[in-house]
């Protein structure tokens, strides 16, 4: 069967954060189970590039809007290797191929009768060149301008929405699962008790031009969610593609909350009105709230959280997003909660019971995996291979429902069993006498098949640490070990393989935080630095603090601490920063920074950098400062 899922294409007038990555660890999480399932899978990402937004944060960075989305897209496409996701394809709106696509089904619905032109009336402001809802406006005045928004009529194409509001609500109640968890349904159906306006699909090219051109208007350009909901069948290579017609009926759409509206109620209203067939589920997810206080590593960027994936590993990050979250709820992210997870689940639970089975397996029997006859091992087997069974059906019920923090508690608590029974054997008593060898040989064989299939059952969520499972079982971690169909068997580790010596998967992380109410609050932090004496606001207004954006940035040759970082601050400049043993190149493009604008030039390596980055110096490398909200580059902070 094949199966097919897509994360929504990301808007490119921001940088990736906590959000995107997770949306698209989900994508990858699912992807590869249903693998495990051998079915045929494809995975969509891309990126969002069209429309007025993008037009003005690239005119900020004094960009054109094409140089900025190839910017930017490059951002979130080269994040995903990093967080070990791998997508089947990553669309951007921009391609030849899709804009075709859109063009096409405008067409196709214009000439069923679907779109008609008519007259808008709306609040705009002409500063910002766009209309604003109500909403939108704080005391009546545009944010940006403080000046009142004037009404203003505009003619523009409309997508008769209104006609499928009656098709909708019968699709949606004929199909409980049509979108979920039940709470987002429920939102898309109480919306629909309302009359469902018609959707306006045009913008002017008067005041927007980086767009589809409408086919039958080129006065126009397309409004920007018609255009990017058809990713999902461009991508496809719809309407006569080999793909389309193989992965479109198995369509599974992952988002995020705020964007409900556009997936639960446009997009299938368009796919109807162009005689598509709508798609299987909406899968709609919460927000992570960042918890930038308990965050000590940090500093306060909502970027931070990616981070965390250096600093702990990132199949421990992977479990955290995935474990931590109710699919559909919000959640809190923090390093202390991560932390905890990371001691608790996983050093605790599934390190201890891997380390302590493997280095038994080599005190009693010399690191080989002993043989075991049928009978001894029903006998001894300590009752696993029906609850093996059970966890995984729970599990498998879990992940086809999109309730993957269920999924994983299915596997924690097998877990939980092997762990007791480990101590309820007691296979160091067994091992006293020869008497019980044979049931010391059954169980400790039926732990090692335990393993087995735990390192099967983490496979799409923790990938690393499941191949590294596999090969400290003496296994091939190279072939699918995570095939389910395989993994009901039950198989045992084969008699007499070799098992490499024992190993950490998850070291503890020792945390300095005290336990609660025992904080001796006046105590100054060990890692205080002396304080300086005290200067007045001239000294301070000798330093030129400047706002500057990486335009590039490469390794200096021959200096393994040296980064040479080409800025925008208001004007050009060549840094160099000691940075490069914490900092990629890559992961700098793009980014804001803070700089000492006015230090003297120095020469390092034979390159001069003009100013100097500012960084927090931990003992455990430099820690970036960087703004809070993206700024205009040559900013002076004061
Ligand atoms: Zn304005």
């Amino acid at each position: 069967m094949p199966f097919y899922i897509t994360t929504p294409i990301y808007y490119v007038n921001a940088r990736p954060h906590l959000g995107h990555a997770y949306t698209t660890i989900v994508a990858d999480v699912v992807s590869r189970f249903h693998a495990m399932r051998s079915e045929e899978v494809f995975f969509l990402t891309g990126t969002d590039e069209h429309g007025d937004k993008v037009v003005r944060a690239a005119l900020k960075e004094g960009m054109t809007p094409r140089a900025y989305v190839d910017r930017i897209s490059r951002l979130f496409r080269d994040l995903w290797p990093d967080l070990n996701v791998r997508p089947s394809q990553f669309i951007r709106t921009t391609d030849e191929s899709h804009m075709a696509v859109v063009s096409r089904v405008l067409q196709r619905i214009y000439d069923a009768g679907d779109i008609y032109f008519s007259e808008y009336e709306g609040l705009y402001c002409f500063g910002c060149e766009r209309f604003y809802t109500e909403r939108e406006l704080v005391d009546g005045r545009c944010p940006d301008h403080q000046t009142e928004p004037e009404t203003i009529r505009e003619s523009n194409y409309f997508f008769r929405m209104s006609r499928y509001q009656q098709w909708l609500i019968d699709h949606i109640t004929a199909h409980p699962d049509f979108i979920r968890p039940e709470r987002y349904r429920n939102e898309v159906l109480a919306f629909l008790r309302e009359p469902l306006g018609d959707l306006c699909i045009s913008r002017p090219k008067s005041r927007l031009t980086w767009g589809i051109t409408l086919p039958f208007d080129e006065q126009y350009v397309t409004y920007v969610w018609f255009d990017a909901l058809l990713n999902y069948v461009s991508a496809l290579g719809y309407p006569d593609g080999e793909r389309f017609r193989t992965f479109w009926p198995a369509a599974q759409h992952i988002v995020a909350k705020d964007i409900l509206k556009p997936h639960g109620i446009y997009w299938p209203c368009m796919l109807k009105a162009a005689g598509i067939p709508v798609y299987r589920h909406l899968n709609v997810h919460g927000y992570w709230n960042v918890d930038q206080g308990k965050m000590s590593k940090s500093i306060g960027n909502v970027v931070e959280p990616l981070q965390m994936k250096d600093t702990y590993g990132l199949d421990a990050f992977r479990f955290f997003l995935i474990r931590e979250m109710t699919f559909g709820l919000d959640s809190n992210f923090s390093e202390a909660a991560l932390v905890q997870r990371l001691n608790s689940d996983l050093a605790n639970d599934l390190g201890n019971l891997f380390s302590r089975v493997v280095s038994m397996t080599h005190k009693y029997f010399g690191g080989l995996v002993p043989e075991v006859e049928p009978e001894m091992g029903r006998q001894y087997g300590l009752g696993l291979g029906p609850e093996a069974q059970r966890t995984i059906a729970e599990y498998e019920l879990a992940m086809n429902g999109f309730e993957l923090h269920k999924a994983l508690a299915a596997v924690w608590e097998f877990i939980g069993r092997m762990n007791k029974a480990v101590d309820v054997s007691a296979p160091w008593e067994l091992a006293k006498k020869k008497t019980t060898l044979k049931q010391l040989e059954a169980v400790m064989n039926s732990l090692l098949k335990g393993l087995r299939l735990i390192s099967g059952l983490i496979y799409p969520v923790m990938p690393e640490t499941a191949a590294r499972m596999q090969k400290h079982l003496g296994l091939d971690p190279d072939a699918p070990f995570y095939v389910l169909d395989d993994l009901r068997l039950w198989k045992p580790v084969p008699a007499g393989t070799r098992l490499p010596k024992s190993v950490m998967l998850f070291p503890r992380i020792e945390t300095d935080t005290p336990a609660p109410g025992t904080a001796p609050a006046a105590a100054p932090s060990p890692a205080a630095p002396e304080a300086k004496p005290e200067i007045d606001i001239d000294d301070f207004r000798k330093v030129d603090l400047r706002v500057a954006t990486v335009l590039h940035a490469e390794r200096v040759p021959k200096a393994r601490k040296l980064l040479k970082l080409e800025i925008d601050m208001g004007e050009r400049r060549t840094l160099v920063a000691g940075i490069a043993e914490h900092y990629t190149p890559e992961s700098l493009i793009g980014r804001q920074v803070i700089v000492v604008a006015n230090l003297k030039p120095a020469k390092l390596m034979g390159v001069v950098s003009q100013g100097m980055l500012l960084a927090a110096g931990e003992t455990a490398g430099p820690v970036l400062v960087l703004p809070d909200k993206t700024v205009t580059p040559g900013t002076a902070l004061r």
